[in-house]
């Protein structure tokens, strides 16, 4: 007996086969597995691990090529047949019977796809985000303006900060794509009509910081923005709630020696690094003073690499914002269950964070 094929709900269809019988039939070679999609070498352009089958929808979208669409019209493609006929042998094949033939095959828009990637491994987060940089400028404003915290031009070089670009947006994913580099699950990067594109806009000009990892890996990239939002200086390069957009997550930020017996903790990747190149200490910066989570992998690694004491830096306003001041008890409490000694830094609140004090203590010198 032969499965009825198709089932004809509210003008959509439901089969009774799915993308992954067609996989099947194409024999495409599956490169890596999720829980809702899989990706596979792609048949259209041949790029290894490019496409992705979206197992709850039924649809594909080649990263590389950008084809996209329903399971039949990617049988179609490869076997070069229109819809129905592609439809005919894929019943054909699976041995269902194709009765009511669907007139056309639901193709998905690209709007019906999910809407937020898992976050890619660091390490491709880290490949795309090192070329990504390799890309970009800095404007002579924005070097200004970190040279007038401290930095040198060795260091700005040095540690990567580049200013967001204002347009090019879509050969910089393509040069990115062709380069071999991932753009889903990387945090910053969406699809919009079949094509990647960086989440930088003229309402969100500034510096790209890049969040370094304890080894040494760019995992998520902030922007100290020229125009606040909100009083808020820096955002994330997220694109959370964007088409195969990635949210940031909160990644700590560490610069110096991962081994290191004393390891300060301050707020602001930016921060981190000059006061690192100020005082030659070892820093690592919370994403905000109140993300635990992302603080305390921090510290099992320091506990694990032979760190001892951790001294608390954050900003001086920690003596009148409650909110800081929570952030400050949290992190000594998580100190204390690591078993780490705990100082707590205090200075001449006219210089509100420690890379303040450290620059004026510079200059006097
Ligand atoms: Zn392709």
């Amino acid at each position: 007996m032969r499965k009825e094929a198709a089932m004809q709900t509210n003008g959509s269809y439901t089969f009774n086969f799915t993308i992954l019988d067609v996989a099947g039939l194409l024999n495409l070679e599956v490169r890596h597995r999720g829980g809702k999609s899989i990706d596979v070498d792609c048949p259209l352009c041949g790029k290894k691990g490019k496409m992705n089958l979206n197992m709850e929808k039924n649809v594909f979208r080649c990263n590389y090529c950008n084809e996209f669409g329903g399971m039949i019209a990617l049988y179609g493609k490869v076997m070069n047949t229109d819809n129905s006929a592609a439809y005919r042998e894929i019943c054909d094949a699976l041995q269902i019977s194709y009765s009511p033939a669907p007139r056309s095959a639901p193709v998905a828009k690209p709007m019906e796809l999910p809407k937020e990637t898992e976050l890619a491994p660091v390490e491709d987060r880290d490949q795309t985000y090192r070329l990504m940089f390799s890309m970009m400028t800095l404007s002579k404003t924005h070097k200004e303006s970190l040279m007038a915290r401290g930095l040198s031009e060795m260091d700005i070089y040095r540690f990567g900060y580049k200013s967001t670009p204002a347009f090019g947006f879509t050969k910089l994913t393509e040069s990115l794509i062709n380069r071999g580099c991932r753009l889903d699950g990387i945090p910053g990067f969406y699809q919009k009509e079949g094509r990647w594109l960086p989440r930088f806009n003229s309402n969100c000009t500034g510096i790209v910081i890049p969040v370094v990892s304890i080894d040494g890996k760019i995992q998520g990239a902030q922007i100290r923005l020229d125009r606040p939002i909100n009083n808020r200086k820096y955002i994330w390069f997220s694109s959370s709630e964007k088409d195969g957009g990635t949210g940031a997550g909160s990644p700590t930020h560490f610069i110096g020696d991962p081994a290191d017996e004393v390891v300060y903790i301050t707020e602001g990747p930016l921060k981190a690094t000059v006061a690192h190149i100020l005082s030659g200490k070892t820093f690592a910066a919370v994403a905000g003073v109140n993300q635990y989570v992302a603080l305390e992998e921090l510290l099992e690694r320091l506990k694990a690499n032979g760190t001892k004491t951790i001294v608390e830096t954050y900003d001086m306003d920690k003596l009148e914002n409650p909110h800081v001041e929570n952030g400050c008890l949290k992190l000594i409490e998580l100190c204390v269950k690591h078993g780490f000694e705990i100082k707590r830094l205090r200075w001449d609140p006219t210089y509100k964070g420690i890379d303040d004090l450290l620059y004026a203590r510079k200059k006097k010198i």
